[in-house]
């Protein structure tokens, strides 16, 4: 095989796919596929990656087993299939701390940009601001002046540096310049029940956990941070109305498989990916949570690993700029 790739000067890993792509190509998937979700069960990114493990599922003809390797912002379960044998069928499904971990974490078990092959975009899900039911304030403009008034026993839940709730918590005590003190968990399923039962006072978290929440009134909802209101949640202000400029963020998802993964099966988990996103189920469950599915166009390789590039670039600055680091 080194010889392989010497002589077609590329990796022992993508010499070894073109060696097995015609047999491969014709019987993939032969086996359960197991979908590593780096949060814990029962948390947004989990809902995400089980309605669309479903649908693939159906499309593969074989399960998707969704398993939850929650822990350290998303990094366990990332580098958990950064080190799975890359033969199709163990696959990640995560979010944009895929890419502000590889700042936020200066000593990460895996490269990045090089431990991974790319399926597609899943979807771009929208923040919420929100709170256990009983927090005093009741508007957006009325927290901002209560947590600047109670700093220092205000708390915040999220699912460890370099999650999306820590993200978005971070950008909200950025905003109002005020730090407060953050309460990890291994995913914002845990975090929701807290908050539920009023261990936490407030978190920044998906729709796609906090939707059905605040339309129940068992959580009480400050702002959502996309550019306009959501049809789910029609009560609740953006962020931006209620005061907190430029305050827009959207957690985007994406599947990777680990380097060295066949072409043929990321293309064909790919093309299972997009049909998920075509499923009338799949589009409806999103709606009902506050998202919409990626165009098919996004749902690829190459449209991942694009994003994945301007993300790190992003968050880069960002995260040097603040100096902030999870080691
Ligand atoms: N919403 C979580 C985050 O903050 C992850 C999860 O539990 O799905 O990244």
């Amino acid at each position: 095989m080194k010889f392989i790739s010497a002589m077609l000067g590329m990796s022992a890993a993508a010499a070894f796919s073109m060696v097995l792509a015609p047999a491969m190509a014709q019987t993939y998937p032969e086996r359960n596929i197991t979908m590593v979700i780096p949060f814990s069960a029962g948390g947004p990114t989990d809902t995400v990656a089980r309605l669309v493990a479903e649908s693939m599922s159906k499309d593969l003809g074989q399960q998707i087993i969704v398993e939850n390797v929650g822990g350290a912002g998303g990094t366990l379960g990332a580098g958990r299939v950064a080190q799975a044998d890359p033969d199709g069928y163990t696959i990640l499904l995560h979010h944009i701390g895929m890419a502000t971990s590889a700042t936020l974490y200066r000593k990460l078990a895996y490269d990045t940009l090089n431990a991974f092959e790319y399926v597609g975009l899943v979807t771009d899900v929208p923040m919420t601001i929100v709170a256990r039911k009983d927090f005093e304030p009741a508007d957006l403009k009325g927290l901002v002046e209560y947590v600047k008034a109670n700093k220092d026993t205000v708390t915040v839940a999220n699912a460890g540096i370099g999650a999306a709730s820590h993200l978005c918590g971070m950008m909200f005590m950025s905003a109002v310049e005020t730090p407060l003190t953050t309460v990890p968990y291994k995913g914002t399923g845990p975090a929701m029940t807290d908050l539920l039962g009023g261990q936490v006072d407030i978190m920044c978290d998906q729709t796609t956990n906090t939707t059905k929440q605040i339309q129940g009134g068992t959580i009480k909802a400050y702002a959502v941070t996309s550019p306009a209101r959501l049809d789910v949640l029609p009560d609740v202000p953006t962020a931006i109305e209620g005061g907190l400029a430029d305050f827009q963020v959207g957690i985007w998802h994406g599947v990777y498989a680990p380097k060295g993964t066949p072409a043929e099966a990321t293309e064909r988990l790919s093309k299972s990916l997009q049909v998920a996103l075509k499923d009338p189920n799949v589009i409806a469950r999103f709606a009902e949570l506050g998202t919409v599915p990626s165009p098919e166009s996004d749902a690829t390789p190459a449209a991942l690993k694009a994003k994945l590039e301007s993300e790190i670039a992003r968050w880069k600055t960002v995260i040097e700029a603040a100096g902030q680091y999870a080691d």
